[in-house]
């Protein structure tokens, strides 16, 4: 009963539709009959880029620069010389082909203050329709091209990222240390994940239950209930846990993993279920006092819509990359934030890689908690400024331009077609 006032509850913060237009463009709303309407069928851009730049900002280049067999970075310029460049997450060297096929030859020549509109036409309309080719793996090619425009045009107004998308809502991140292991026994991890915690200083930390979409089989026998039981009793009772399990379980096992995680005091439970299931998700989250969270795989707007309105998870965790970029997961906290609910964003890395997260958490008002934080990779095979670590549990927002990272120039220069 107590899990379905809490429901009830974040559902009566909600509004009765979405914003109007730019907030969550061409997402369908309930009008007064309670029917799916859209509310306008004109375009209006989350961040009016032409409102802020006076000439046309013409798309020149996009390119992945292959730095090393770890590191590549993708870098968009235009003919004026304006420059963007952020780090390629790993799943780029298995996607590269659909930005090589599919986005480049949409993308050069085209003015990048459009660039909402441009991907919002690619994805609806023109050939060759992206839709077609719709989750993951298209949008997270969308996402680094994105996040290199946003840079750009960061670097070209000399203003933050966040400040692009209006005032500044932190100065600093408080962050959590992810860990992202199974293969440790329940006692190693609770000492690896201790260590992490104190030398951060931090106040937060996730880690990995069950055996990650091995239908209910635990990583190894006993871990799970070993290491949440015994991580509480190390980290002591002001540790914010949360914890993942990546689709591990069904729902009836999932509720029962989740009362021993409500027994622990643990502040969210990650995709107990299969991701692409999302009754079987809500019914843990209905089932459950503690909040659910999950998204990360997810790139549909209806969807996030149906999540959010139906709390299919309780708290929303899109990706800015693999959810399509900057302004589309500013969507995704619209929508959230519509129906009363909060975002903690998916985004395991550590230093240069967290700025454009730092940037997006800084830019909504409706960020849960901590900030994903890979606890075990620090090391970078490059040189870049300012230093991007947690200290004392909280890293500072980058100053500067863009995301106010800047690269040594010598990795900017191999360029890979
Ligand atoms: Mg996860």
């Amino acid at each position: 009963m107590a899990a379905l006032s809490r429901r009830r509850f974040a559902a009566g913060l909600a509004a009765t539709a979405l914003p109007h237009g730019a907030a969550a463009q061409f997402v369908a709303e309930r009008n007064k009959d309670g029917a799916l309407a859209y509310a306008s069928d004109e375009f209006a851009p989350l961040i009016d880029f032409r409102a802020l730049v006076d000439h046309p900002v013409v798309i020149d280049a996009v390119d992945v620069l292959d730095h090393s067999d770890k590191t590549k970075f993708v870098r968009v310029r235009s003919k004026d010389g304006a420059q963007g460049v952020i780090i390629a997450n790993k799943r780029l060297w298995h996607t590269y082909s659909l930005l090589d096929t599919l986005f480049r030859p949409v993308l050069l020549g085209k003015d990048a203050r459009d660039i909402q509109r441009i991907f919002d036409l690619l994805f609806r309309v023109n050939y060759p329709r992206g839709y077609k080719y719709s989750s993951m793996p298209y949008f997270i090619i969308q996402g680094h091209i994105e996040l290199a425009i946003m840079d750009m045009f960061g670097h070209m107004l000399g203003k933050s990222v966040a400040a692009l998308a209006g005032e500044p809502k932190l100065g600093e991140v408080a962050v959590y240390m992810s860990r992202l292991s199974r293969d440790t026994s329940a006692e190693e991890e609770i000492d690896i994940a201790e260590r992490y915690v104190v030398e951060a200083g931090a106040k937060a930390v996730k880690v990995k239950i069950g055996g990650r979409m091995r239908i209910n089989a635990d990583a190894s026998p006993g871990r799970t209930e070993a290491l949440v039981s015994g991580i509480r009793k190390r980290l002591g009772d002001d540790m914010v846990i949360y914890v993942d399990a990546n689709g591990s379980y069904d729902a009836p096992t999932a509720i029962r993993v989740g009362r021993m995680l409500e027994d622990n005091g643990v502040a969210f439970y990650e995709e107990p279920c299969e991701w692409e299931d999302f009754e079987m998700t809500k019914q843990v989250a209905d089932a459950l006092e503690m909040p659910v969270a999950g998204g990360e795989q997810d790139t549909s707007l209806p969807k996030w819509r149906w999540m959010a309105e139906h709390g299919g998870v309780d708290i929303l965790q899109p990706d800015i990359m693999y959810n399509g970029g900057f302004i589309r997961t500013m969507m995704v906290a619209n929508i959230a934030k519509t129906f009363g609910r909060r975002i903690a964003p998916h985004y395991p890395r550590s230093g240069p890689e967290t700025a454009p997260l730092m940037h997006f958490v800084a830019s909504i008002d409706n960020f849960e908690g901590f900030m994903e934080y890979r606890a075990d990779q620090n090391e970078t095979d490059f040189d870049y400024e300012p230093i991007i670590k947690p200290v004392n549990g909280v890293i500072a927002l980058p100053e500067g331009s863009g995301f106010g990272v800047q690269y040594d120039a010598k990795v900017l220069r191999t360029v890979e077609n």
